[in-house]
């Protein structure tokens, strides 16, 4: 018996209501809250936030975007916080360059003792020391805030589907629906093989078992796409298949932002260098 609270009926939510991987449709719903959130007085005001805001030197760039096209888009306040935090940024980083005085880096390549040689290792190291630090300054030491953000209503996510799966009657339903992108599937098997499950090798069995059947399911509309565009072929009224590649994308990447592809090294809140 499931337990009913705000993250498994959110989880339930996913699957009934999205046409695709059920924690895609939550990350996209969180995202788009989030971004009102973040435009909001409370938080633009917030000397806390706009701290993190600075430690990151902005938001990443699809949230750098995305939050300017919802100060944009109306229903929130406009776009005066925006401006607030991106203000805060630049001056920051124009504090950080200013710093970086180019004489004192530059004393050291254009020092004219020792053989020429000698004089470009010398310029070439001050480069790199004034490129690294260029870096520094502009990507900030921490990870967009805003991600940071997703993370963690990710991470509850993915530990509340992994723990339903844990029921019997729950994995029999969730084998009737349409399985996660491969992202959140990769993510879903690591929380499983983290937590204390009554039958972890179950729960595993089952997201390999609905994955498959879904990446089979993926890989026959794609068949059926191309055959439909042979010449042979060519007059076949068009079925479900002409959704393959939009399928076939959601299943591979997931929802356009996710995280995705950085998972091959680790789950991004538990990387080590979480900066963008
Ligand atoms: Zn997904
Ligand atoms: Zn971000």
């Amino acid at each position: 018996m499931i337990e009913k609270n705000i993250l498994t009926i959110a989880i339930l939510e996913g699957i009934e209501r999205s046409d695709r991987c059920p924690l895609c449709y939550l990350w996209i719903k969180s995202e788009k809250r989030l971004m009102e959130y973040l435009l909001k007085n409370e938080v633009t005001m917030s000397p806390e936030f706009r701290e993190r805001v600075l430690a990151a030197r902005g938001f990443c760039n699809r949230h750098m975007h995305l939050l300017l096209k919802t100060a944009d888009g109306g229903g929130t306040e406009d776009g005066l916080g925006y401006a607030l935090y991106i203000q805060g940024v630049v001056e920051s980083i124009i504090k950080a360059l200013a710093s970086l005085n180019p004489d004192n880096l530059s004393a050291l390549g254009k020092s004219s003792g020792g053989s020429a040689i000698a004089r470009r290792r010398r310029q070439r190291q001050a480069l790199v020391l004034l490129s690294s630090r260029l870096e520094r300054a502009i990507v900030g030491e921490k990870p967009c805030p805003a991600c940071e953000s997703l993370w963690s209503s990710e991470k509850g996510y993915l530990e509340t589907l992994v723990r339903m799966l844990d029921d019997k009657d729950f994995r029999e339903d969730f084998k009737a629906s349409r399985g996660l992108c491969l992202p959140h599937f990769i993510s879903a098997i690591r929380i499983a093989s983290q937590s204390k499950l009554k039958s972890p090798l179950d729960v595993v069995y089952t997201l390999m078992e609905v994955e498959i059947k879904h990446l089979q399911l993926v890989n026959n509309y794609l068949s059926e796409f191309i055959r439909k565009h042979s010449w042979d072929f060519r007059n076949e009224p068009p079925g479900l298949e002409v959704e393959a590649n939009r399928m076939a994308l959601n299943m591979l990447v997931g929802v356009e932002g996710l995280y995705s592809r950085s998972l091959k090294i680790s789950l991004p809140w538990e990387s080590e260098d979480r900066r963008r």
